[in-house]
């Protein structure tokens, strides 16, 4: 349903009068230097607020602005960025200055489009560093706007679905206020993060509860509607079927942790394909190696990709068991009985089988 324009108003006006109250004191809140606040967008990422506060004034005090972040020496850009993690992130807004003083005359851009093309700005930031800086009334969806804003007009779009994005924002357009986006914006994620939470939402404290369509019907528990499928993280490993006699070089898996104390060919984590890299009891023995395929195994929060490379030794049972790593051992088909075989293993068997005596 359509809001008419004094509802508009009236949600504009409580939800502002409410951050003015209420607002967070934050450094990057004290200006609207499109630099600091390019910054603390960044910085902000997958990071919580109390520990971004002192690498964001030691990253300020070290690189005042767009020129020095610029000129940054990759080394001490780092050291300054340890501890916050996704070092790529540091990378990209030495590239970004880099960008802004070749392209923009060092000036920060102003139209959306523009700050999108600079490197590692994506829409949430560039939507919040537009109206932060430039009261440009772009939404600024992030985790906390999809909560907040399906829940107010009851959006049943599932928000994991990209395209539902564009709903949200639709809806979202027609009731920014163009005065203000910027405290808009930040409003409504102040909002998210201390009232509209995800669970038991405190309505009774909440500043624009009389325009809330969830709290009306008293669905707020049921948005935001997301599927619940888990994402399994990707890791990639190599795995080497070495067979000396009638014997398979065996690991077994550290005690604690996933698969423990379960018994696998040897194998590495590597980066997606990633050249072969053999263990190193295995570098000096193998004169040949022969990649045969691929297996893959989920499990709840992970999915496997191992490559099974089948390795030929310069000399038979010349490999010593590397006991360092992990427990090795020479096991033959009978012994392997006794042992207990991770699943991805069994499947590593299974691949080995298909490829040397057909379907
Ligand atoms: S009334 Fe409740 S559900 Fe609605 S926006 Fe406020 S806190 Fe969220």
């Amino acid at each position: 349903m359509k809001w008419n324009k004094s509802e508009v108003i009236g949600f504009q006006n409580s939800l502002l009068d409410w951050y003015q109250a209420n607002r967070k004191a934050l450094p990057w809140r004290e200006t609207k230097e499109a630099y600091k606040i390019w910054l603390s967008e960044i910085m902000s990422q997958q990071t919580q607020v109390e520990t971004v506060i002192p690498y964001y004034k030691s990253f300020l005090e070290k690189y005042p602005d767009i020129s020095a972040l610029a000129d940054a020496d990759d080394a001490e850009l780092l050291k300054l960025w340890e501890g916050l993690g996704y070092y790529s992130r540091a990378r990209n807004l030495k590239s970004g200055a880099q960008q802004i003083m070749a392209e923009f005359n060092g000036q920060f851009p102003r139209e959306l489009d523009k700050i999108r093309s600079i490197k590692g700005i994506g829409p949430y930031s560039a939507a919040s560093i537009g109206s932060i800086c430039f009261k440009l009334p772009e939404p600024a969806i992030d985790g906390n706007l999809f909560r907040v804003s399906s829940r107010i007009f009851e959006i049943s779009d599932d928000i994991s679905k990209t395209s539902s994005r564009k709903i949200f924002d639709e809806k979202l357009r027609q009731v920014i206020s163009i005065k203000e986006p910027g405290d808009f914006n930040q409003a409504l994620m102040d909002l998210g993060a201390t009232i509209c939470l995800p669970k038991a939402p405190k309505c009774a404290e909440c500043p624009v509860i009389l325009y809330c369509s969830a709290n009306a019907n008293g669905t707020q528990e049921y948005y935001p509607i997301k599927t619940k499928k888990i994402k399994q993280k990707n890791q990639y490993y190599q795995a080497f079927a070495v067979k000396s006699a009638d014997k398979y070089l065996m690991s077994q898996r550290r005690k604690n942790g996933l698969l423990a104390d379960m018994w696998t060919f040897p194998m590495l984590e590597t980066e997606e394909k990633a050249e072969v890299e053999l263990p190193s009891n295995l570098k000096d023995k193998v004169i040949k190696y022969t990649e045969i395929g691929e297996i893959t195994h989920i499990f709840s929060h992970l999915k496997w990709h191992v490559r099974l490379f089948v390795c030929q030794l310069e000399e038979d049972d010349q490999v010593q068991a590397n006991t360092a790593m992990d427990n090795q051992k020479w096991l033959s088909k009978k012994d392997l009985m006794k042992h207990a075989l991770a699943g991805p293993q069994i499947k590593l068997f299974k691949l080995l089988q298909d490829a040397f005596h057909g379907h």
